[in-house]
């Protein structure tokens, strides 16, 4: 098709109906998000709404939600309406101890990206152990006889967003507790997530155990410490299924090593794109990866009209929830209301002008690979928080040891070591 304005903000879901039919997952369910709306207005407020403090001792509270310490940034942050290096300021003036978790957590986001620019398709394969035993599980991903499950896959269904601790639940029980391949979870919560990405794989391998040799084992105690009340509701509740630890096995077996040392997967490139400024862009592309004002290209030419596409190709593969094309949808259109945007459906490839775009280079190996054949005008580096290195990637703590334990200009972290993550 040819590029098409977009949308006004209430018409993105009309807009997904009519235009990205077939490329996504659940035809037949088509509710937006309950809670979040895309754009960069919304993420200013849900930012201006957090203050972090409590956060430290609080992010791990699941029930009641009055309770929970999260930001819940985390669908702006994975589309770059908020950047890790605005999040880390917003936090200046926190209390020590919040500001120092929550900048941790962000470390861990960014680390997440570090590895999957890295690694890429690898980052599907167990890093440095083997996962537990893999057998074909269907059935209980929809709804749950288990309350803790069932509130988790409901808010799920909802919202398309979960705090951490449910995804460590549903994570755990999927792959340690049910034995059930890991990667076909992993697909269905990315599918469902607003915030869902390649490179938070990291997750699934931290909670099954693949990145540690120690799987985190989802039980009783967890619930009723971080959603007190929540069992008596259950129906299983005197049969609970996971009253006790799952069989822990100390011997996890290194069957599938990821080499994961200094100068193994080097960066591509160190993010100096070059950018040829004799060769003047004619508009800005902007990627899923980036759709804040504040996009480098976007900011740098604040007179030039913004094109993004539905990647065709990409998507009939993902088979994401409609929720998150319209989030994406309500992204563009909150931005058309300030710059001229417009919307195409198909490969990049095909369908982008050669020569002639400037953008911002998106920390994701597809974006090489396109913008290869596009040979944009102007490249602009992606925001890391952390610069790219060849460092180490086999730990957080290694990885962060190798890239000096903080950003430039930020204060230095405490060393947190290998974390239980519950
Ligand atoms: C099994 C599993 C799957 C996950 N899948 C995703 C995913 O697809 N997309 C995604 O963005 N995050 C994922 N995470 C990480 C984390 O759960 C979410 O980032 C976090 O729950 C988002 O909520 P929040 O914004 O309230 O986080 P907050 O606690 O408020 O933290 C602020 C930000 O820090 C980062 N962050 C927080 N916790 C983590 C973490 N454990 N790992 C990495 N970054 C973190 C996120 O960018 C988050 O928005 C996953 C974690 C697990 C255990």
């Amino acid at each position: 098709m040819a590029p098409l304005p977009a949308p006004h903000i209430a018409d993105a879901e009309s807009w997904v109906r009519a235009h990205l039919d077939g490329l996504h997952a659940n035809p037949d369910d088509w509710s937006p998000s309950r809670r979040f709306r895309g754009g960069q207005r919304a993420a200013d407020t849900a930012l201006a709404g957090f203050d972090g403090v409590g956060y430290a001792a609080r992010r791990n509270e699941v029930l009641p939600p009055s309770a929970r310490g999260a930001s819940a940034l985390s669908p702006y942050i994975r589309h770059g309406l908020i950047s890790l290096s605005t999040a880390w300021a917003h936090v200046g003036d926190a209390p020590q101890h919040d500001r120092d978790k929550f900048r941790d957590e962000l470390l861990w986001q960014e680390y997440a990206r570090h590895l999957y620019v890295r690694l890429g398709a690898q980052m599907a394969s167990p890093l440095r152990f083997a996962p537990p035993t893999e057998r074909s599980v269907d059935g209980w991903w929809a709804r749950h006889d288990m309350a803790c499950l069932d509130a988790a896959l409901s808010e799920l269904d909802g919202d398309g967003w979960m705090p951490n601790q449910m995804r460590m639940w549903l994570a755990s029980h999927w792959a340690v507790r049910e034995g059930a391949n890991w990667v076909e979870g992993e697909r269905r919560m990315f599918r469902e997530l607003l915030d869902g990405s390649c490179a938070n794989r990291a997750g699934w391998q931290w909670t099954i155990g693949t990145a540690t040799g120690r799987p985190y084992g989802f039980s009783r105690s967890q619930v009723e410490r971080r959603a007190p009340g929540l069992c008596a509701t259950c129906a299983l509740s005197t049969t609970c299924p996971i009253a006790d630890w799952p069989d822990a096995d100390d011997s996890v077996p290194l069957t599938h090593p990821v080499a994961l040392r200094r100068g193994d997967h080097p960066p591509l490139s160190r993010d100096l794109s070059p950018r040829d400024d004799s060769n003047a862009p004619a508009m800005v592309w902007l990627t899923a990866e980036s759709l804040g004002d504040a996009d480098p290209a976007l900011a740098a030419h604040p007179d030039l009209s913004v094109i993004f596409v539905f990647d065709a190709p990409l998507l009939q593969g993902l088979r994401l929830h409609p929720r998150r094309l319209v989030f994406m949808v309500e992204c563009l259109a909150d931005l058309g209301e300030r710059r001229e945007v417009f919307i195409d459906v198909g490969d990049p490839v095909d369908v982008l002008p050669v020569d002639s775009l400037a953008v911002t280079n998106a920390p994701v190996p597809g974006f090489g690979v396109r913008a290869a054949a596009v040979r944009p005008a102007a490249t602009y580096a992606w925001p890391w928080l952390v610069p790219p290195t060849d460092g180490p990637l086999a730990s957080f703590s290694a990885w962060r040891r190798g890239v000096g334990q903080e950003r430039s200009g930020g204060p230095r972290q405490r060393s947190t070591g290998r974390r239980r993550r519950r």
